[in-house]
């Protein structure tokens, strides 16, 4: 099984107080997402391999170094995956992405884009988006709502990314979260673009609304464009896991329309690496 998804960050050197204090609402109550090595493995245990990556979003405070998250991999190089993170509105943030890719060895990038308060289209983009596209580096952008008050939804809706696909149609990109809440307008995205994919991760723990986005998924048949993540320490491994081998628990025996066991096995089972052209 792979886990598309997952951070590594020390809260205190890499997260601003005032962000650590509004992290209470992703959950609804007071989450520890100190991320310990020990702790990760040990939740990582379901996986085979697990892609790792921190954030970079000045505006929002977070700043976790691409050099913090290598010497995280280097202690699981068999198992884990690192990729970089870009903040475009930073200067220097060209030069850190070829260090990190070409020093650090990173194979994909992850983008915050309302987190550091940019629109995904922008141009000053366009030069992360063509190296990334020539070098096969996948782009997993996060999409969706958030619960830093300063991040503006308007920069995470999943349609901007359409513009997108169809400007870099060799670019790989995976919509975080399959856009929640605005699920649908994902589902549309994703239907349209071979290269670009949606995860699964954070999504089971409100599970009318991921039930009702794996139906609609299911209905446009886009199931196969679906990847397994995690988003630890947001959400655990296993439990990520029963969570959507479960999904069909909330309707019990309504004689509602049911997720089928197919699309669910396929996508904790789905080679998302190969799928993604990423090789360790
Ligand atoms: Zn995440």
């Amino acid at each position: 099984m792979q886990n598309i998804h997952s951070h590594t960050w020390d809260t205190a050197l890499h997260f601003q107080p005032e962000t650590i204090k509004e992290a209470d609402i992703s959950r609804g109550y007071p989450l520890d997402l100190t991320v310990k090595f020990e702790t990760f493995m040990q939740d990582m245990a379901p996986f085979d391999q697990v892609v790792v990556f921190g954030l970079k979003a000045r505006r929002t405070g977070y700043w976790v170094p691409d050099e913090y998250v290598a010497d995280f991999v280097a202690k699981a190089p068999e198992k884990l995956i690192g990729f970089a993170c870009v903040d475009p509105t930073q200067p220097e943030h060209f030069e850190e992405l070829t260090h990190a890719i070409d020093h650090l060895k990173m194979l994909g990038v992850k983008m915050g884009p309302m987190y550091a308060g940019f629109d995904p289209r922008d141009p000053m983009c366009d030069r992360v988006y063509t190296y990334c596209q020539d070098n096969g580096l996948p782009i997993l952008f996060h999409t969706g709502t958030t619960f830093n008050h300063n991040a503006p939804l308007g920069y995470s809706r999943p349609w901007l990314f359409d513009d997108l696909a169809i400007k870099y149609p060799g670019l790989q990109m995976i919509l975080a979260h399959i856009g929640h809440p605005f699920s649908e307008e994902c589902l549309a995205v994703i239907r349209k673009h071979p290269h670009v994919y949606a995860d699964v991760s954070a999504l089971y723990y409100r599970p009318w609304q991921f039930y009702n986005t794996m139906i609609v998924a299911q209905e446009y048949k886009v199931t196969h464009k679906l990847l397994f993540g995690t988003d630890f320490p947001f959400a655990n491994g296993q439990e990520s896991v029963d969570g959507l081998r479960n999904v069909n628990h909330i309707i019990a025996e309504s004689g509602l329309p049911r997720v089928s066991e197919q699309v669910i096995d396929d996508i904790l089972e789905r080679d998302s690496l190969t799928l993604l052209g990423i090789t360790q």
